[in-house]
């Protein structure tokens, strides 16, 4: 390709993928809107839904940098608990953490200040920690649960990311993962490689100013193993009861597994 990403070496990508994200952080949301025609919204809702919040829970959302996921946890969250409320049970609340991890600072910054834009700047449960998803600074069985979403594709070692997924996680823990997969579906499916290697990019360009970012993003999706492929590697990293659901034809997949 133009920008010769398959050369690069293997330790050298992720201060590339940094730099992707460092210049893409400030024109994030709206990029994500025009390229997924708002769908992205709806994607998290159903990611999180899978999750099934509950008060009290240590979740960690990693590569979760703008807080996408991490807000709707904590929504799903202080529904159930306003319920609660209702009913007469209280004060375990207070006790939910919802971590979130990415490497890139400032990532992490746009997701600090929606939180503070949403009136969350003083929500105690929200923890942001920048830190690599291939070497995660949390406990062995400390956590309820574990979403990535739109991050897994672009790591250097896929293996490595689902086995610190499997050791954080406590005994009966779920693991989410949101990621854009492989359309399969014949005429959708030359709909979609236009749309991907020719819209895109030419998106990128004109509201980002970046057509490379965008160009490699659609290479990298291409890269990432397929839905089958993706939920073997799941498995094979611990998880049981391994599926995965295919949102829009594949354009977007939900993988889940369990620690039992
Ligand atoms: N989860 C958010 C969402 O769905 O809107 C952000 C997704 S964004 C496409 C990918 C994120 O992955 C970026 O914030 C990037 O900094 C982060 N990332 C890339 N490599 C990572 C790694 N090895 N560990 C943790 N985060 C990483």
């Amino acid at each position: 390709t133009s920008f010769g990403f398959k050369q690069v070496q293997e330790d050298e990508k992720s201060k590339l993928v940094g730099g992707v994200f460092s210049s893409v952080a400030s024109s994030y949301d709206l990029m994500n809107d025009m390229m997924s025609a708002g769908l992205h919204r709806l994607w998290k809702d159903r990611l999180v839904s899978k999750l099934h919040p509950f008060p009290g829970m240590k979740h960690l959302d990693v590569a979760g940098g703008t807080g996408d996921v991490a807000f709707r946890v904590l929504e799903s969250i202080t529904s159930v608990s306003d319920r609660a409320l209702q009913e007469g049970l209280s004060g375990i609340e207070d006790e939910t953490k919802i971590f979130v991890c990415d490497i890139n600072p400032n990532m992490l910054n746009v997701g600090k200040k929606r939180a503070v834009e949403k009136g969350l700047g003083e929500d105690c449960s929200l923890h942001w920690v920048e830190g690599d998803a291939e070497a995660l600074s949390f406990a062995d069985g400390s956590m309820d649960g574990y979403t990535i979403a739109f991050g897994i594709r672009n790591v250097t070692h896929i293996e490595k990311v689902l086995s610190e997924a499997y050791r954080v996680l406590k005994r009966g823990g779920r693991f989410l993962c949101l990621e854009l997969s492989h359309v399969e579906l014949p005429v959708f499916k030359q709909i979609y490689d236009y749309y991907s290697f020719s819209i895109i990019p030419a998106m990128g360009e004109f509201l980002a100013g970046d057509r490379d970012s965008y160009q490699y993003l659609v290479e990298s999706i291409r890269r990432f193993p397929n839905q089958e492929t993706f939920a073997r590697m799941i498995l094979d990293a611990g998880f049981q009861k391994v599926e995965y659901e295919n949102l829009v034809g594949g354009v977007v997949a939900i993988h889940s597994g369990l620690k039992l």
